[in-house]
């Protein structure tokens, strides 16, 4: 009964120290929720604005009218709240603040509270919320509060609130869980940091591999300055072979683990890390490889209204004319390689599009884990294939000629047809009847035993 009471009385007045910027918009907040809110403030009589409808006390006289008190106040003035113990002893104090950098303090700024005043109940929570994002109430910004804290009462108390404001809650745990939410704000995208560093080393590899081929060798050898070509030709060599290896880094790590599970006959043992953290950034890397792709597919598409390709059409065209209205006649065989080229990479951009559509999370939401595993694995491989087909077929029998061999060095799609290729050869030999058989077999379970170490057991037993 006491419980209850005590929690209702929460719902009705509740206490916010600090007439800051987050004091503010939370205190707006929960006056448009039904709330009777108090601000404890040092200057009661001076403090900035507040929203109409508050009250603005002493932090002694604010703490005594509710049990329930925001502590929206940086962590470097805490000490004031010592002198506050015995007007705080049993309520619940909320903790919002944030750190400027990880590892700022020993402990959590929601443990130091915990510990300045041990009669108090901490809750961490509402620290991820931006004073704009509480303004602009949960529609326009994130919808999560995290929360943690040792008292099952206190948390249930502010759930309630952050669910009358609209948010829905996510417990995290005790109190030890605070240094964790505290390091959420300052999280930089961090799992798309290993994908951008792999796109930024691939892109700056490429770019330079390609300028010295093209453009630096023609100004050595032939005195030609075709430096205007960085610009389009080799940007879109540079996109489509970075994009291609990209897509074959999301394949790659999951050929792997099967290679490592059919090596260890077992899946309960843990992959390595390196191999874990690539699985968990595939997403990121298909999404660069679909943005890198259609940069391919709309450089490709402009190609007839440059000034350089109009100039060398017109050119041939005049030429043809001179010399007696000759036409050069029709190569079947290159129509079929131009088209044949251009279809499969058309097909294969169209996979390219279904693959991301299918990772974004309201579409995925929708999908079965089967339609999923299908759109993501199967489709994928065949995205996979259609790209590196592409990619054969834009070499077509170039490899045959030594004058493609510049300085010694493969033409840049040779080279990012490498990976790609790899990971299909693998695959398919994960997909010989005896070798998907084992592995199915050890992914539903199944495990390998050591006829050596089962000897050994079975002599100990003995
Ligand atoms: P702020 O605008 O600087 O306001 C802090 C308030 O604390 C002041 O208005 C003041 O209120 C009070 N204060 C300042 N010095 C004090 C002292 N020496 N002793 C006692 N009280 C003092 O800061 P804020 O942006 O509202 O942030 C408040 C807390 O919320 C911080 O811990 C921050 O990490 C956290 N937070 C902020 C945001 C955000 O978007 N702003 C988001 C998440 C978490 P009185 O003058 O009324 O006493």
């Amino acid at each position: 009964f006491f419980s209850h009471t005590r929690l209702h009385k929460c719902l009705l007045v509740v206490c916010i120290f600090g007439t800051g910027d987050l004091g503010r918009s939370l205190g707006q907040r929960l006056l448009q929720s039904g709330y009777r809110l108090v601000y404890g403030s040092r200057k009661p009589h001076s403090c900035g604005p507040i929203p109409p409808g508050a009250q603005v006390m002493s932090h002694e006289a604010a703490a005594q009218s509710t049990s329930l008190v925001f502590v929206c106040v940086h962590r470097e003035h805490y000490d004031f709240l010592e002198t506050l113990a015995p007007q705080l002893n049993g309520k619940f104090l909320v903790d919002v603040s944030n750190n400027l950098e990880k590892n700022m303090y020993p402990e959590a700024n929601a443990e130091y509270l915990q510990r300045l005043i041990p009669g108090a109940h901490v809750v961490k929570a509402f620290n991820t919320l931006s004073a704009w994002a509480l303004q602009n109430g949960p529609s326009d910004a994130n919808r999560q509060v995290y929360l943690c804290g040792n008292n099952p009462e206190a948390k249930q108390a502010v759930a309630v609130i952050s669910t009358k404001l609209g948010f829905t809650v996510q417990d995290r745990g005790s109190l030890s869980a605070a240094r964790e939410l505290e390091d959420f704000p300052l999280q930089l995208f961090p799992e798309w940091r290993l994908p951008m560093r792999l796109t930024v080393g691939l892109t700056a590899f490429f770019f330079f591999y390609l300028l010295t081929r093209d453009v630096i060798y023609a100004y050595v050898n032939e005195g030609r300055d075709i430096s205007f070509r960085i610009m389009m030709s080799l940007a879109n060599k540079v996109f489509p072979s970075v994009s291609l290896i990209l897509l074959s880094l999301c394949y790659l790590p999951g050929v792997i683990a099967g290679f490592f599970q059919l090596y260890r006959g077992t899946k309960y043992k843990r992959f390595p890390d390196w191999l874990d953290r690539w699985m968990l950034c595939r997403k990121q890397l298909g999404l660069i490889a679909l943005a890198l792709a259609s940069l391919h597919v709309l450089y490709t598409l402009i190609i007839p209204i440059r000034y350089y390709v109009r100039f060398r059409l017109a050119g041939s065209t005049i030429s043809q004319v001179k010399d007696n209205n000759k036409t050069s006649s029709f190569d079947t065989t290159m129509a079929w390689r131009t088209d044949s080229y251009y279809s499969i990479g058309a097909l294969g951009f169209g996979l390219y599009l279904l693959l991301g559509i299918s990772s974004l999370p309201s579409v995925s939401n929708a999908l079965s884990w089967r339609e999923f595993s299908f759109i993501q694995s199967k489709l994928g491989y065949l995205t996979l294939f259609f790209c590196t087909f592409h990619t054969y077929l834009y070499g077509w029998d170039r490899f045959l000629y030594v004058s493609q061999y510049k300085w010694y060095s493969p033409p840049g799609y040779m080279l990012c047809l490498v990976v790609p290729s790899l990971v299909l050869v693998f695959k398919l030999l994960l997909l010989l009847p005896c070798v998907d058989k084992s592995l199915s077999r050890i992914r539903q379970g199944w495990e390998r035993t050591d006829p050596e170490n089962d000897s050994k057991k079975k002599s100990l037993l003995a």
